[in-house]
Parts: C-alpha cells; structure tokens; sequence
C-alpha cells in the first residue's frame, strides 16, 4: 500500500471499497497513477467525464472563470448561470431549469417540486411512485426513493411519501396510483441498478397513464442524459417527454453541477421555497456551459451512439467465444457485459492489471462507461484487454 493509500485509511471514513490505484492525473480516455502507470478509462469518473479528462474547451472555460468571478450569492444575477440555463431550454423540451450541485440533490429539488405541484394543484397529494432497483443519490428523501434495500436498511425509519414498485411493469404503477400520488420518478436505463432496459412500450404506458391522472412524470437523466445514451437525453429516442427531469454527472465535466429541469406548468417554486448556495455558481457553469456546448456544436451524442454500437457489437464477439458470458446490453456508451457467476471483481482487477479500468456493477456483471469522445481505436484496446483477461479465465 502506498503512503497515501495509508493516510486514506488512517483519515477517510470507511465509505469507499477503493481499489488499490491512487490517480494523479488525465487526457483524455486516459489516466496515470502516482507511479506513472497509464490506464485507458472506461469508467470516466462515473459517467461524468463525457469529454474525457481535462478537455481544453473545459479547461479554458474554468481557467478563464477563476480568474474572473467563482462564487456569488444567488441573490445576484450571475452571467454563466443564464446562459446555461438558455442552452438546456434551448435544447429540451423543458422551459425553465434550477442549479444545484449533484445528483442526489437535483432529484431531491424535482420531489420538492412535485410536492409544491401536488398541494396547489392535486389536493395536496405528496407520494412519489418510484422503481425497485432504480437509483436516486443518497441523501435521507433519495435512500427512501432508490428501491434497494441494501441502500434503504441502514438508516430506516426513513421519510416517508416514497412507495417504490416494480420496473418495467405498468400494472405496478397503476396500482400504487392514488389520490395522494403527485409524481412518478423513473430513470430510462436504470443506471445503477443494473444497466437495466425496460421495454420502449413502458415508458410510453406510464407517460400516457400519468397524463391520464394529471400527475407529473419526473425522468432521472442523471446517468443517462448529456449524450450518454446516443442522444442529447434518452427521452428523445423513446417518444415522451417529461414535465421534470434532473441532471448532474455529465453536465460540467466534472465539476460539481447538478440541474432541475421544468415544463413551465410544473415550475411552481416560489421565491423562497427552494435555494442554493454554490448551486448554479459561475464556476460550474461555465464548466457546463463549455461542455454542454461543444456536445451540441461536435455532435458527441452521435459519436456515443455510433462507437457505443461498436463497443456492444465487440462485446456481443466476446459473448460467442465465452459462454459465460450471458448478456451484453446497454444504450450507447453505458453498457454492461453479464457473467453466469461472481466473476466481476476478479475480472475488474485483472483488466486494472493490464491498464483498463472498468466498473464492478454486481458480483457478475461488469459496466462499461468511458467518456463519450472516444474512437473505436480505444474500444478495440479495451477489447483486447478484455479478451486475453476472459481467456485466461477459461484456462
Ligand atoms: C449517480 C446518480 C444519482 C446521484 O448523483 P450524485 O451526484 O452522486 O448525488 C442519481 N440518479 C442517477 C440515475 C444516478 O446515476
């Protein structure tokens, strides 16, 4: 272990099961650790890395804004909040958006929203139906929306107005639909539950049916926006749209930037009711700002979608030479590689071994979500790599 591997678990609370690579810098796909060993990423930081590391448009962008104004209260008109917020409106099918600074607290803010939308406009209904094995973030409200119970368990009682049900099953939602319901929250890929992809005719169902209730749909786009999936949002190749949908990983390239984004009739905040301190600083915004831009003017939604197929296409070979691999699935460049056993973290350190990084997404099952500029040049690495790490398992 080295020093600082130490004096993180000397220091750091026992949050993170890290693997053993300490990281000191990035260029695009790629990354070196503090012994100067070069790794191609396909975990991006998360999924937060669509343009790679250190893109210079980003780079620029932050540099020039440090020099300029970081921080202001929100009680101030701010120049890089307008104008990103403009560019998101412009590119949506929302009208009017709000900044906060991450996932989590982006889809607490949207089932605030929906709370304020319940009282004025649905009787003071205040329930959010949610999905068994989505994700939302990890403050108390979002632990009690994400429907897994390893997240949930720890911290019961937790606040209540959440009732979680089955993906992929419109009966489910119709069932849990009552009188005190103001919002269905979905994710259209669920992320972290398992690069799961419920049927098109679902989302479709469940837009007609919350439009049949007057209720509104809130899309988690966290994972799944900012081209992640082959298009700006995933909403757009599914054919609904929602009256809510949030946004934090990919939106700043990294830095802290999470956004509320809302149809007009459902932009029912007041002055006062909801608020941030850094949320929406000219900071990350102008990293937002240079990021979101060069995805639209580079058409980087495209590049996922067209090397995402290269990469599933690739990993579908695999699957016909190792028959314990059992599924290969995904949208664009988030995609997840299924094993018949608990190989995942065996795999994940042999690929670390030989310079790529991958994430351990369950026992059996690796996901695959490297920054979205990269050619199919860095899939055919990873795909050696892959494919000399599964052959010396059959061995
Ligand atoms: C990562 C993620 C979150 C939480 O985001 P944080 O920035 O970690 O709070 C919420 N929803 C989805 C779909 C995510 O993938």
């Amino acid at each position: 272990m080295s020093k600082w591997q130490e004096l993180e678990h000397q220091y750091f609370m026992n949050t993170f099961e890290r693997l053993p690579v300490t990281l000191v810098r990035g260029q695009g796909a790629r990354v070196w650790d503090e012994d100067g060993r070069e790794y191609l990423d396909f975990v991006g930081g998360w999924a937060v890395n669509t343009l790679g590391h250190c893109h210079p448009v980003v780079v620029e962008a932050v540099a020039e804004q440090v020099h300029t104004l970081i921080q202001a209260s929100n009680q101030f008109y701010t120049v890089p909040q307008i104008r990103l917020a403009e560019l998101l409106v412009q590119n949506s099918c929302l009208d009017k958006v709000f900044f906060c600074n991450s996932g989590a607290e982006a889809n607490d803010g949207a089932v605030k929203l929906a709370r304020r939308y319940g009282k004025l406009n649905l009787d003071g209904a205040y329930e959010i139906i949610t999905t068994m094995g989505s994700f939302h973030g990890r403050t108390l409200a979002m632990v009690a929306a994400t429907g897994q119970s390893k997240f949930q368990q720890p911290y019961i009682p937790l606040p209540n107005g959440f009732v979680n049900v089955e993906y992929n099953n419109i009966e489910a939602i119709k069932a849990a639909t009552t009188s005190r319901t103001c919002a269905v929250m979905l994710e259209l890929v669920q992320g972290e539950g398992g690069v799961n992809l419920p049927d098109d005719s679902y989302l479709t169902t469940v837009r007609e049916w919350c439009d049949r209730m007057g209720i509104p749909l809130i899309l988690d786009e966290i994972q799944t926006g900012l081209g992640r999936t082959g298009t700006l949002f995933a909403y757009q190749q599914l054919g609904i749209e929602p009256d809510i949908m949030t946004l934090a990983k990919g939106l700043a390239s990294g830095v802290p930037l999470g956004a509320i984004l809302a149809k007009d009739k459902a932009s029912v905040f007041t002055p006062g009711e909801h608020g941030s301190t850094f949320g929406g600083n000219p900071l990350a915004c102008a990293a937002g700002y240079a990021t979101l831009k060069y995805i639209l003017d580079q058409n980087i939604a495209s590049n996922a979608k067209r090397v995402g197929q290269y990469l599933t296409n690739g990993l579908e070979s695999l699957r016909q030479k190792f028959q314990f691999i059992t599924d290969v699935r995904g949208r664009g460049l988030l995609v997840a590689l299924e094993f018949s056993s608990d190989i995942a973290q065996s795999v994940l350190m042999a690929c670390l071994d030989r310079g790529l990084l991958v994430n351990r997404l369950k026992p059996n099952a690796l996901r695959f979500m490297p920054p979205l500029i990269i050619g199919n040049g860095e899939v055919d690495e990873a795909l050696d790599i892959l494919n000399a790490v599964l052959s010396s398992i059959t061995n």
